[in-house]
């Protein structure tokens, strides 16, 4: 579904990403990790098509939806709206409830974003992502603000409507368990390219016991 070709992204003097290949094949689950500042926001907004001054062959088919690192909702419409905000479906409203099901936040639908915890601004802009059904899903940390057991439901919610719906997922983490439990193929971003890669097998569940745990630990 996205192909990345050369991908180069200067920031003045500094080049954060560096002739960069990826392939994401239609269905697979990819979990990209790498230090803080190595370029996965960097990468995941050339993929959703937020940055136009990257240089370099970059293709992607079908839609595309992402939730950031930040949630960034809109402050002055209510939850439920900001799940439907340019969504073109026959039953927005109908669609939104489920999400926000999914995610959790029923109760909150009616609330002002500002109010709501940095959980819930997660799970929200997870739901506004997951209604709009994409192709490629890109998920920036989102799980970041969980507590630990919200992230487990999550993680569970997650791996439930990728197999409902087979999008190819993206999924940026510092969390390599998370990682090894989500994805197929696990990624490392270093000096603006991937630097490593791991294929996970596809059994489930995952174990912490993984033998690429060892070697991803060793490279981050
Ligand atoms: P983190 O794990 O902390 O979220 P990241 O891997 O997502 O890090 P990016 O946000 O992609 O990192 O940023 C990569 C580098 O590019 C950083 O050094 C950042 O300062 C720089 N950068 C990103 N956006 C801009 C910008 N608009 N102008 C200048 N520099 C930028
Ligand atoms: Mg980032």
């Amino acid at each position: 579904v996205a192909s990345v070709q050369g991908l180069t992204r200067r920031f003045g003097e500094r080049t954060v990403l560096d002739r960069l290949d990826l392939e994401v094949a239609r269905g697979e689950f990819i979990a990209l990790l790498g230090r803080s500042g190595s370029g996965k926001s960097t990468l995941l907004r050339a993929l959703a098509g937020l940055d136009g001054e990257a240089e370099g062959g970059l293709s992607v088919t079908g839609s595309v939806a992402v939730a950031f690192q930040e949630p960034r909702l809109v402050p002055w419409k209510r939850v439920h709206a900001n799940i439907t905000l340019g969504l073109a479906v026959p039953n927005p409203k109908e669609n939104a409830d489920a999400a926000l099901a999914e995610v959790g936040l029923s109760e909150r639908a009616g609330a002002w974003p500002l109010t709501l915890s940095g959980g819930e601004a997660q799970r929200a802009s997870l739901a506004r992502a997951l209604v709009r059904e994409p192709d490629l899903l890109l998920l920036d940390e989102p799980f970041s603000a969980l507590d630990a057991l919200t992230r487990i439901t999550i993680h569970q919610l997650v791996l439930q409507l990728w197999s409902a719906h087979r999008p190819s997922v993206l999924l940026v983490t510092h969390d390599v368990d998370e990682a090894l439990l989500l994805a197929d193929r696990v990624l490392v971003l270093d000096a603006g390219r991937i630097a490593h890669e791991s294929v996970i097998s596809a059994e489930r569940p995952r174990h912490r016991d993984h033998p690429d745990l060892t070697s991803l630990r060793t490279t981050l």
